[in-house]
């Protein structure tokens, strides 16, 4: 076994390749004692690892970018017009919900189904969010799940924080990243004719759902300065929504609890779930990546988005794994930390022992 795949714990994206495994996801696990928690011990650096190139473009955008957001943290008056405000916090969150619901559910996982009315919705609101097209995000996704931290995935979070958060988009990719990027099958993808339009005119969806329609609304509905409504969307919602989505890759692979597997990087951490609409809750979607509430429980917000439009008839086929499953694998691999071992009473301490 080479070292740089231990961590890769499932091939499973979707509960159609968990039909093809024709096993469950219990027994496909190895065996836990052929792992280590130890994070360093997990991965071996190849030769070479941390020779980079980097993409000078990206480097300058993206820090430009995060400075700006900085500076406009500390300067703006979020105080002057509520409504600018409030607008920022609605557009953080339906461009969260288009890549959480919308890239990562429903194109990437296909934990659930979508009436074509529902994925235009997606796709209009995964544009506001201003990333890669959806094409990319998914093969990109798709990777990182069938080679979790390895040099196969492109956010591999044992070259540390800066790298998995952000780094591995202002570097070209490692080569490995690029070999398994093209043996992804995207036929799926490609067979929705939302989708293919999404990718198709993305550079424009993107620039008129994320940076223009967002900046005009507030200047022409109620006034506000084109340099406000400028900074509170193109600068403050856009880059504190790119760092939520980044920690579910950073902060989500290095800090937490691992209640469903002990053994992979993942973690629940609900920090990173609050600010990603409900997606920290990582080593239980590395475990089940194919359930549409990426988390054991319902109560996030992608989850009641999905669940609202379920209710309507316009998503469907919702997949979840039964509990008994869900609670063998806590059993078997998890790290103690899930509330089901509360319930577990303790031995009971025989009176001659505690004479004793
Ligand atoms: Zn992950
Ligand atoms: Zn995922």
């Amino acid at each position: 076994m080479t070292p740089n795949v231990l961590s890769t714990d499932s091939k499973i994206l979707t509960e159609k390749d968990l039909q093809n495994e024709k096993s469950s996801i219990t027994t496909k696990m190895i065996d836990a004692e052929n792992y280590t928690q130890n994070r360093s011990k997990n991965y071996t650096k190849t030769e070479g690892w941390f020779k980079m190139e980097p993409k000078w473009f990206n480097i300058l955008n993206i820090s430009f970018l995060n400075l700006y957001f900085i500076y406009a943290c500390f300067t703006f008056d979020f105080f002057e017009n509520l409504l600018t405000t409030a607008w920022l916090f609605i557009m953080y969150i339906l461009a969260g919900l288009g890549t959480t619901a919308g890239t990562h559910r429903l194109w990437t996982h296909q934990a659930y189904k979508a009436k074509w009315q529902f994925r235009v919705i997606l796709g209009v609101l995964y544009a506001s969010a201003g990333m890669n097209d959806i094409f990319e995000w998914v093969r990109d996704h798709r990777v990182h799940h069938k080679y979790t931290d390895t040099d196969a995935d492109p956010h591999n979070s044992n070259r540390g924080f800066f790298f998995s958060h952000v780094g591995w988009l202002m570097m070209k990719k490692h080569p490995d990243v690029i070999r398994r990027g093209c043996e992804v099958d995207m036929s799926d993808v490609l067979a929705d004719p939302v989708a293919v339009f999404n990718i198709k005119y993305f550079p424009i969806l993107k620039f008129m759902f994320a940076f223009l329609l967002p900046v005009m609304l507030p200047v022409y509905a109620w006034n506000e300065t084109w340099y406000r409504a400028f900074v509170s969307q193109d600068i403050i919602r856009y880059v504190s929504l790119l760092n939520a989505i980044w920690s579910v890759n950073s902060a989500a692979h290095i800090w937490g609890s691992k209640p469903y597997n002990a053994h992979i990087n993942p973690t629940e951490n609900r920090w990173v779930n609050f600010f990603s609409a409900g997606e920290g809750l990582h080593n239980y979607h590395h475990v089940f990546p194919w359930d549409y509430k990426a988390a054991e429980l319902h109560g996030f917000i992608t989850t009641a988005f999905i669940n609202f439009f379920a209710k309507i008839g316009w998503a469907y086929d919702l997949k979840e794994p039964s509990k008994e499953l869900v609670e063998s694998v806590i059993r078997k691999k998890g790290d103690g930390s899930h509330s089901l071992w509360e319930a577990v009473p303790y031995p009971a301490i025989s009176k001659i022992e505690l004479k004793k």
